[in-house]
């Protein structure tokens, strides 16, 4: 089959499924939702209505959660074997696969994602990860402590599910998070309630149509779409959850914990994040300049580890400043579903007045706008990739996580110590992901260590599944990828026995 004939199979299948009526995905079937309230989804490439979707609310929710509850006790998810668990995670994936053109459409017309980033970054990785969790399935163990070994006892730990997790997701990378979260909670064999954004929810709703082809049992993954202050905190608080995976921002993560505290749900926040990129003078400034523009650009900066802080060391300012700029002048921006388009929409209205904000306000503030900084004029939301000067750290565009294709770039001279270097570095409330680039080994290591982020990236490193992925500070608590992630949705018992 050509190319051209699978992707216009992907368009009939997508203009289907955004025809539909979009109902709840409870107990392995589409259900109608309690209210007949429903919530406009846009395409922010034009700014148009795309679809609408079923505003789901308290009552909707505690129907998921019992079914979540019922498939979690008594029904045969509780009895099946690890592997099989394993089997059905990879048959997902597979099931992904066979969809790859559809949803990596979908998610381009829903939340902006060019499909080029679809079909490169962010579908491929959703199947990496389920993958890569379907093999933890039958792997997770306890432990049997050397010193159980004695003769009147004997000891050990068990790792057991923990129940039903609560799934909350944020718009800018619907497809990925919603996988990233399910397969894991899965596979340590919880069943849970996904609750998607609202803004873009629909390739998480293209998921149940999947999950219920592969054959998973009723009730093991549900799907709620709604407001979040209305179905998102009625999930957080509803006493039949016992975790919350959240990804989102730091100030809904703030009201989750507390919220979360009435039956002490365990509780993961990945939250936002201002991530530093330091340039040392030594770098290979070809490659460093590539991979900041990309990060730059990369889904419009709607990109919680993008770096958004650089600072360059001033012997290689200039130089590396220019070859971003050029990168930035040249970038491809357009609707997302154009295969020329690098960069696309930002994701709302709401979204690019806030960014744009943050432009002119730093403008009026003294910094040096080198390129872009303004909105682009046509259909949609769309903004230009914006390198700001000039900028001081106590400037709100310093501070805020924008969310939005914005740099600021400052300088370090020549005498500056690590540790200076370090201490501006983390100057922020958050502390997700930092960026280095140097070719001496022990900078790269020193500063690996004084940098106070959850992920440091030497030199354009990771991506990496087996490595855990999080927050310290305002980013955020615990760790989803890798095992760590899968071992966040069990509890530990011990077990000690004496003959
Ligand atoms: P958001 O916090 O507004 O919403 C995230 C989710 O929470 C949505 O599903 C929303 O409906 C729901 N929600 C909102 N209010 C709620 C409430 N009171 N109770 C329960 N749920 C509620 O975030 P967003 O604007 O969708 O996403 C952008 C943010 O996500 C950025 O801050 C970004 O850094 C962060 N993010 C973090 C990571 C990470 O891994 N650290 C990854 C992606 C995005």
């Amino acid at each position: 089959m050509s190319a051209a004939i699978k992707i216009s199979d992907a368009e009939k299948q997508v203009n289907e499924f955004l025809e539909r009526t979009h109902q709840l995905f409870i107990g392995g079937k589409w259900v109608t939702a309690a209210s007949a309230e429903t919530i406009d989804v846009e395409n922010p490439s034009t700014g148009q209505f795309l679809t609408r979707i079923a505003a789901g609310n308290a009552v909707d929710i505690d129907r998921a959660v019992a079914s979540a509850r019922n498939a979690f006790t008594s029904g045969p998810w509780q009895k099946m074997p690890a592997s099989q668990r394993s089997l059905l995670l990879y048959r997902l994936a597979d099931a992904i696969e066979s969809n790859f053109e559809a949803i990596v459409l979908l998610e381009s017309l829903d939340m902006g994602l060019p499909v080029t980033v679809g079909r490169h970054v962010d579908i491929p990785k959703a199947i990496e990860w389920l993958r890569y969790y379907a093999g933890w399935a039958n792997k997770i163990s306890g432990e049997t402590p050397l010193a159980s070994s004695g003769v009147t006892g004997f000891s050990f730990t068990l790792r057991e599910p923990i129940g039903v997790a609560g799934l909350i997701t944020p718009w800018n990378a619907v497809f990925l998070m919603a996988v990233n979260k399910i397969a894991p909670a899965l596979a340590a064999g919880c069943t849970c309630v996904l609750k998607p954004a609202e803004l873009a929810p629909m390739t998480a709703l293209f998921l149940g149509d999947l999950i219920a082809q592969v054959g998973f049992p009723e009730g093991v993954v549900n799907i709620v779409t709604g407001l979040g202050p209305v179905a998102g905190q009625a999930l957080v608080d509803h006493p039949g959850v016992n975790k919350i995976s959240f990804t989102g921002s730091t100030r809904v993560g703030k009201s989750i914990l507390q919220s979360a505290a009435g039956n002490l749900k365990r509780v993961t926040l990945e939250l936002g994040g201002k991530s530093p990129i330091v340039v040392f003078a030594d770098a290979d400034l070809e490659k460093a300049a590539k991979a900041i523009s990309g990060e730059l650009f990369f889904k419009t900066g709607q990109y919680c580890a993008a770096g958004t802080r650089l600072f360059v060391h001033t012997k290689v300012f200039d130089p590396l400043v220019e070859k971003i700029v050029t990168r930035a002048r040249t970038l491809k921006i357009g609707p997302s579903a154009l295969s020329d388009s690098e960069m696309g929409p930002i994701i709302s209205q709401k979204q690019l007045d806030r960014v744009m904000g943050y432009i002119d306000g730093a403008r009026a503030q003294g910094a040096t706008v080198v390129t872009g900084g303004g909105r682009i004029a046509r259909e949609g939301y769309f903004v230009e990739a914006t390198v700001l000067t000039n900028t001081r750290a106590d400037m709100s565009v310093r501070q805020d996580e924008i969310f939005g294709p914005v740099i600021c770039v400052d300088r370090f001279e020549d005498g500056d110590d690590l540790d200076k270097i370090a201490s501006r570095a983390n100057d922020s409330i958050y502390g997700l992901a930092a960026k280095i680039w140097t070719r001496d080994l022990g900078t790269a290591h020193q500063m690996a260590r004084k940098l106070h982020t959850g992920s440091v990236i030497v030199n354009g490193g990771g991506g990496e599944s087996p490595l855990p992925f999080g927050g310290v500070k305002m980013s955020g608590m615990g760790r989803e990828n890798g095992l760590e992630g899968v071992l966040s949705y069990t509890e530990l018992k011990s077990v000690a026995m004496g003959f």
